[in-house]
């Protein structure tokens, strides 16, 4: 069962008390960080001129790591013959973060009607089961794909009743939240992969 608000709220005041500031996260270095400091006040980063487009892996000489890799299976939460649902490896600031792939080397736009059907209801069963988790406020789904071209859906969960970690901000609170406990995670990834898998395919966490 994820952490309550409450819960949260006291392992951030058990590391920084209650006016503290958590960390700084490491994306704050990022060239598309949005923001900087001057002069002690946060301001939009200065941006830079149009430049050749960042390879993203998969593309150009740049091998994709999903491919050449396969994927870890102690990151897998459920898969079947065309989808693998996997997570980070670790708890972190948000209650559940994973990531929906094709097994296949396939991009976004480039599905087939049925893949996408496909993607359509493992999405919605998803989004119902997570959301169904005790004191999940709401899964965000997005899809970036700007670093890697292997398509990958996120499954941003965030906590209910936490008011600031919500909409698209809060997926930089995952990395500014402590993680939460380890066995609560693993808990909760078994109860998704176990519900997803009512559906078919086979739950591995
Ligand atoms: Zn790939």
């Amino acid at each position: 069962m994820p952490e309550s608000a409450d819960e949260v709220y006291a392992r951030v005041v058990d590391a920084v008390g209650a006016d503290g500031h958590l960390p700084m996260p490491p994306k704050t270095e990022w060239d598309n960080f949005p923001w900087s400091v001057v002069d002690g006040v946060i301001v939009p980063r200065v941006l830079s001129a149009p430049a050749d487009e960042h390879v993203r892996s998969g593309e150009g000489d740049k091998p994709c790591g999903v491919c050449r890799d396969g994927f870890d299976p102690a990151h897998v939460v459920w898969e079947d013959e065309r989808w693998v649902l996997a997570h980070h490896g670790a708890p972190s600031g948000l209650p559940l973060v994973l990531l929906l792939h094709t097994r296949e080397h396939l991009d976004m736009g480039t599905l087939d009607d049925d893949l996408a059907s496909e993607l359509g209801r493992i999405t919605n069963r998803l989004v119902r089961i997570i959301e169904g988790l005790p004191d999940i406020g709401r899964v965000h789904v997005a899809r970036w794909g700007d670093g890697g071209s292997h398509l990958h859906v996120w499954f941003i969960a965030r906590t209910h009743r936490l008011t600031n970690v919500m909409g698209s901000t809060a997926i930089e609170w995952d990395d500014i939240i402590p993680p939460g406990s380890e066995t609560v995670w693993r808990a909760d990834l078994h109860a998704v992969a176990t519900k997803l898998a009512n559906w078919g395919g086979d739950a591995r966490a």
